[in-house]
């Protein structure tokens, strides 16, 4: 039995099905990515995919389970064969709670929103989206290729398509001297989408990729663990008017903060505040040493 699987998916998609429609990201350049530097982009034929969503029903039997399709940009794939996929892969697994992907902004913000609608109506229910930050220049300096219009446009459409939308952002993108901006930013535009899911994750330095290299030259200066905090926090008190889940679950980050908005920001300020305060008074022992990751 031969079954693909997507090399990434969000922490949430930890106990997912997980499938795979392309391999890679149709993009690759963002400075601080390495996750499918090594491959190249490929669309998997519609064929393909069903064989494997075959192999996978003869391996897990139709249970209740979330499933997660890869990689890193599916509704960048025809709008037809997507759906074609969706409905086979519903045929096969009638118990299905949730179907997730990734999707990239500039993708979805140039996408007819009758190709969304017609995504949701086959199945798909969330889409994973990185936001990064909400900086202009900050999205510019690590060539995201998208712009906080693109962002806005493309988390509207999501949800006006029927489609839960998570967003995710970087704590610490900014550096040191950038993350006042990088938080106010990400807020406003956050503000102007209300997504279903905030989801923060720590930058990580990964070698041989741009922003580690930006970092080697000294053009991007990592913040501190109190930067960082102080950073979610004014995020936290910037966000206004909005109805989404607050989630801090990556390995990667120092505080776990959980919450819905509005209703537990000034629990969410309270658990900031109190390590903030501590750091504050250990200020003078902290150090910007970024954490470095490999990808294998
Ligand atoms: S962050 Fe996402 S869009 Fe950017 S290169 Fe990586 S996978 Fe592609």
């Amino acid at each position: 039995m031969v079954y693909e699987l997507p090399p990434f998916r969000p922490p949430s998609e930890a106990y997912s099905m997980l499938l795979r429609v392309t391999r890679g990201c149709p993009w690759n350049r963002c400075k601080f990515c390495g996750m499918y530097k090594m491959m190249r982009f490929e669309t998997r034929s519609v064929e393909e995919v069903k064989a494997d969503i075959d192999a996978a029903r003869e391996f897990y039997g139709d249970r209740k389970m979330n499933v997660f399709i890869g990689d890193a940009d599916s509704p960048v794939i025809k709008t037809d064969d997507f759906v074609e996929i969706l409905r086979y892969l519903r045929s096969q697994f009638t118990q299905i709670q949730r179907v997730t992907s990734y999707g990239r902004a500039k993708t979805l913000a140039l996408m007819a929103p009758d190709k969304l609608k017609r995504l949701a109506e086959a199945g798909l229910d969330r889409l994973h989206l990185g936001l990064e930050t909400g900086d202009p220049k900050l999205l510019q300096f690590i060539n995201k290729g998208s712009t906080p219009e693109h962002m806005i446009k493309a988390g509207r459409k999501v949800k006006a398509a029927g489609i839960e939308l998570s967003e995710y952002l970087m704590l610490g993108l900014g550096g040191a001297d950038g993350w006042e901006s990088h938080a106010r930013e990400s807020a406003a535009v956050l503000n102007a989408i209300d997504p279903d899911f905030i989801r923060v994750r720590t930058t990580s330095l990964i070698p041989d990729t741009p922003l580690f290299e930006a970092y080697e030259k000294g053009e991007y200066k990592p913040p501190t663990i109190l930067d960082m905090l102080m950073e979610e926090r004014l995020l936290i008190e910037c966000l206004e008017g909005i109805h989404s889940e607050f989630h801090s679950d990556h390995v990667s980050n120092f505080v776990p903060v959980f919450g819905k908005f509005m209703e537990d920001k000034p629990e969410m300020l309270k658990t900031l505040d109190a390590v903030i305060e501590r750091l504050e008074k250990n200020k003078d022992k902290l150090t910007n040493e970024p954490r470095i990751v490999t990808v294998m």
